[in-house]
């Protein structure tokens, strides 16, 4: 064993404390000031860093290591979702309707782990180490994006990187990859409007639910047959509402959907596709339309030598029997925005597993994790601060 692996397992019974803590007062984006209250208190606990809140719901510690070097950024989010807790173990959600579903209590968790262990040894660290505790990730815009633009945080920032847990993942599992890793998550909002009747007599009706279901397949064919098969693309119209009752034709429909998509150009052309087909449907069958669509964040595109950087630390810390190569993700990240200012590279650490009962899917209502994977995660996130604070 080593003197890390070591110093980590000293660890474990604070990383579960603070964990467990967080996961029972959870807030939501922007919201986060008990959070951010007690992130700070126990940064200040921790000789050697200074401590300050860029935001009104975020915490940044900067430690300046005793070495040359570069600078580096380490995040983790620390927001909560609107989803009612469904675990019953002691330490489930106290907030009624507000919950840690998407382990961002763990990121926490883990990143107060490695200040913890880094400001213990400060002279042995290069360069100067960053750790931003982000609020509102999970809102867009987000809180990076907040951070990036209104702060002056990146600021000389040579590299950044982060993690999240991933239940889908054995426990103590590491994933990276180069390149495109999670999609850019775009929101259309569509109105259809038709001209309402008796449900006898569609005839004199434009029946816009009869349209909508068109545009729902159809926008399908934006996918199959418009867009190359390499070039990955998702179109899902998640709410569909329309009408009051059975013999009633309603004037409008209104339906919501998320456009996901990598390739910056095919993500610019997605609206002009998707309008075209809104626009023929509604013409043909006499209905108009309003269509509202908005860019979310940006596609999270992992630079490939911190990527490659990442992918050593993992072999050293995990092991090859515990390595993968990540396969991408269409679901977004607001951590993108870091990487519009710096190079970085974003990866995964399992969090599933039977024992912890923890594979259920991010954002649902039984969601937990295997608190070993807290260890995992100090131990990369550490390996990483030093590697990539470290010279050229
Ligand atoms: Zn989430
Ligand atoms: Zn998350």
């Amino acid at each position: 064993m080593t003197a890390t692996q070591d110093r980590v397992e000293g660890l474990r019974e604070q990383l579960v404390a603070w964990r467990r803590h967080l996961h029972m007062n959870p807030e939501v984006g922007f919201e986060e000031h008990g959070t951010a209250a007690y992130i700070e208190a126990e940064l200040r606990k921790m000789p050697g860093l200074s401590v300050s809140r860029p935001t009104a719901t975020s915490v940044l510690a900067v430690l300046k290591g005793g070495l040359p070097g570069r600078t580096v950024l380490l995040r983790a989010d620390i927001d909560a979702l609107p989803i009612h807790e469904e675990n019953t173990f002691e330490f489930a959600s106290r907030t009624p309707g507000v919950m840690h579903a998407c382990g961002h209590d763990g990121h926490t968790a883990i990143l107060l782990g490695v200040a913890q262990l880094l400001s213990g040894d400060a002279a042995h660290v290069p360069g100067e180490v960053r750790m931003i505790f982000q609020h509102a990730e999970e809102i867009g815009p987000g809180g990076a994006e907040e951070l990036v633009m209104n702060t002056p945080l990146m600021d000389g920032v040579d590299v950044v990187t982060g993690l999240h847990l991933n239940s889908q993942l054995p426990a103590g599992v590491v994933a990276v990859k180069p390149g495109a890793f999670m999609a850019a998550p775009d929101m259309l909002e569509l109105t259809i409007r038709g001209k309402g009747g008796h449900g006898a007599h569609p005839e004199e009706t434009v029946d816009p639910i009869a349209v909508g279901a068109q545009v729902v397949t159809n926008l399908q064919h934006v996918v199959s047959r418009m867009v190359a098969a390499q070039d990955a693309l998702v179109v899902s119209v998640t709410k569909f509402t329309s009408g009051t009752t059975h013999n009633v034709i309603p004037d409008t429909a209104e339906l919501m959907g998320t456009v996901r998509t990598f390739d910056p150009a095919l993500r610019e052309r997605a609206p002009q596709l998707i309008e075209r087909v809104v626009r023929g449907i509604c013409d043909a069958h006499g209905a108009t339309y309003d269509l509202r669509y908005e860019f979310g964040y940006r596609p999270l595109i992992n630079t490939d030598w911190v990527a490659a950087q990442l992918k050593d630390i993992a072999l050293d810390v995990v092991g090859a029997e515990r390595f993968r190569d990540a396969r991408p993700t269409m679901g977004g990240e607001d951590f993108s925005a870091y990487l519009e200012k710096a190079p970085g590279a974003y990866f995964n650490v399992g969090s599933g597993s039977d024992e912890a009962d923890s594979r259920w899917p991010h954002h649902h209502p039984r969601f937990t994790i295997d608190e070993t994977s807290l260890e995992t995660g100090v131990q990369m996130l550490r390996a990483a601060a030093l590697r990539l604070a470290r010279p050229e």
